[in-house]
């Protein structure tokens, strides 16, 4: 019989390519997202996938409107993507990131305890759990120190999927996942912002591409890889913990340089730096043991550092191309 899927957060990044991912995979997919209009579900479009998904518009906030979507979905597997998903936004929206980001969660669990207990539930929660790292990589055991609103409020979800797992027995994984980017990247992100500045300035649209903290070194894989990792967690015999990285880390500098040099610029000619960018207190060095997802999940990234950087730029320079030669297409940039 074909699954059934409820996905929140479905017009994110990684709502889309999971929604793809289970599309290809015959299940029946149901999305929530707080706007399902055909502009801000940009990213279903983009995979030509907006017609093939069942929309809700549902608020994180609302208990309700989450009771009524999973009676609505009946799902088998339930994934939580929604969030204020930006660390440094969180620290202008601590409340508004805490009613969403933590909270939501709980009322989704709710919702799924009284009208779909037997679903198999899975937790977007983040590498951001443990704080500035030291350079070594960090596994499941790891202790938990959250540095900005956003990380404490994806450790109260964390935590409380564990209490739900062990007191209702309820089917529940927590992903943690490092950085994971790719051309549907929200545009406030760093890796997006690069790429998509790159994009404009070798186009002749920009000329400068401000930046704050280039020394931070971070763990970044590649989106899709992401989303099977977490199907992958729901197809377990049992519920458990897992972290996803690649293992690998490289600064933003780094990213920076290998982006123009794939649009066949030199980086240094174009940067100015931003002390405006740095947020209270950014993640310096921190990377991902994902050696259990390895072993239980049979799991490993594919796509890496450089290729990863050469899928954005090549994917923001052709969207520009169209975008100046007058398509128009539903998209994340601002200019009309
Ligand atoms: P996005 O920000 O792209 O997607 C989040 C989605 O949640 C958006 O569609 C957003 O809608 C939606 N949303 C926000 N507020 C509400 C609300 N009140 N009710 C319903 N939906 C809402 O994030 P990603 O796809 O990149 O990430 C998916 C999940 O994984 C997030 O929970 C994120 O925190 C987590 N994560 C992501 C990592 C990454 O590197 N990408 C790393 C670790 C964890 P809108 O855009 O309209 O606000």
């Amino acid at each position: 019989m074909m699954k059934r899927v409820l996905i929140t957060g479905i017009g994110g990044q990684d709502g889309a390519y999971l929604s793809q991912l289970l599309l290809e995979k015959g299940y029946e997919v149901f999305g929530l997202d707080m706007d399902i209009n055909a502009q801000t579900c940009w990213r279903l479009h983009y995979l030509d996938i907006y017609d093939k998904v069942n929309l809700i518009r549902a608020d994180m906030a609302d208990s309700k409107a989450l009771l009524d979507a999973v009676k609505k979905s009946s799902p088998d597997e339930i994934y939580n993507l929604a969030a204020h998903s930006s660390p440094g936004s969180s620290f202008r929206l601590p409340v508004e990131c805490g009613e969403i980001t933590g909270l939501g969660f709980i009322r989704l669990l709710e919702a799924a305890r009284e009208a779909s207990p037997q679903a198999k539930i899975f937790q977007a929660s983040t590498r951001d759990l443990f704080g500035a790292g030291d350079g070594s990589a960090y596994n499941e055991d790891r202790p938990y120190k959250p540095s900005n609103p956003y990380a404490a409020a994806k450790l109260y979800a964390h935590w409380m999927a564990r209490i739900y797992r062990n007191s209702y027995g309820m089917f529940i994984c927590n992903g943690i996942m490092f950085n994971h980017e790719s051309p549907l990247r929200g545009i406030e992100f760093v890796t997006r912002k690069i790429s998509d500045a790159v994009a404009r300035i070798s186009l002749g649209k920009e000329s400068r591409l401000a930046l704050g903290n280039v020394d931070a070194k971070i763990d970044w894989g590649y989106a899709p890889e992401y989303m099977q990792a977490a199907w992958q967690m729901l197809q377990q015999d049992a519920p458990d913990d897992y972290v996803i990285a690649t293992g690998q880390v490289h600064s933003v500098k780094e990213f920076t340089r290998r982006a123009f040099q794939v649009a066949g610029l030199t980086w240094s000619d174009y940067i100015k730096s931003d002390a405006g960018l740095l947020r209270p207190s950014d993640v310096v060095i921190q990377k991902g043991d994902f050696a259990k997802a390895r072993a239980r999940l049979s799991w490993k990234p594919q796509v890496k550092f450089n290729r990863l950087v050469e899928i954005m730029v090549e994917e923001d320079l052709r969207r520009w191309k169209r975008h100046l030669s007058g398509e128009r297409f539903p998209w994340d940039v601002n200019e009309t």
